[in-house]
């Protein structure tokens, strides 16, 4: 009880500190401020970071984060182009880098979120990551060989809020090598943000509107090997529906 005799020659306010720097509540009257710091100290209760500490921290791990790359956050308005403008020149991500990305080791690993995102890539439900409304325009940037993309995006609960903002350093073959996004998740780097952006891209892959030229090339895709494709009536043709259709959207 040695230690609770020297906390009962504190004053308040050291108490107070004592106890706040621990991230324990700092009310009632001394006596209660003393039982407290008694049982905090008793509990080896660590000192928390301040908020200066903790930005700090978040600074460092930026700075690793963008380490080799240019920082997406510093380009200018002027290097970014649009959606509509920069699409054809987008990454060729797939769902096999977006599933190497997310299953890469990282500090702050969401495996819960991971599994989500994959099931509902599985379940053909990707899309509700970027169609729900909140992910804005998803700008590019080319720079080194490599693609940035950039996109805003408002918490859906939160539309007052300021939005978030998320980037992805692409090759442009589609290897993700970055990510970052500006809410709490996003030195984790996988929120649902980052995702967004990448489901978006994957889709616009998919469905040809990234690099066009290529893609719709006949003798790349038109081609059934072994077998001639017959011209048939509409009529004749015999429509299955898949488990993407039951959802009632094709991307
Ligand atoms: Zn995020």
């Amino acid at each position: 009880m040695e230690k609770y005799k020297e906390f009962e020659t504190w004053r308040n306010a050291a108490l107070t500190k004592y106890l706040s720097d621990r991230g324990w509540k700092t009310t009632g009257d001394h006596k209660m401020l003393v039982a407290r710091a008694f049982s905090a100290w008793e509990n080896n209760i660590p000192v928390q970071p301040s908020a200066a500490e903790l930005a700090e921290t978040a600074k460092k791990e930026y700075e690793q984060l963008v380490e080799g790359i240019e920082d997406p956050l510093q380009f200018g308005p002027e290097a970014w182009t649009t959606e509509t403008e920069g699409i054809e020149g987008w990454p060729n991500v797939m769902y096999s880098d977006i599933y190497d990305y997310i299953m890469k080791e990282h500090p702050g690993k969401d495996q819960t979120l991971n599994n989500r995102m994959l099931n509902a890539y599985k379940e053909g439900k990707a899309y509700t990551f970027y169609t729900n409304g909140w992910l804005q325009e998803v700008q590019s940037c080319k720079r080194g060989g490599l693609v940035y993309l950039r996109a805003k995006c408002t918490p859906s609960c939160k539309i007052n809020e300021f939005p978030h903002k998320a980037w992805v350093c692409c090759h442009q073959t589609g290897t993700i090598k970055e990510a970052y996004c500006s809410c709490t998740a996003g030195l984790g780097q996988s929120c649902s943000h980052i995702a967004a952006v990448l489901f978006k891209v994957e889709a616009a892959v998919r469905t040809y509107l990234v690099n066009p030229a290529c893609t719709s090339t006949a003798a790349r895709w038109n081609v059934a090997p072994g077998k001639r494709v017959q011209k048939r009536k509409c009529k004749d043709l015999c429509l299955k529906n898949d488990k993407f259709g039951k959802t009632g959207v094709y991307l």
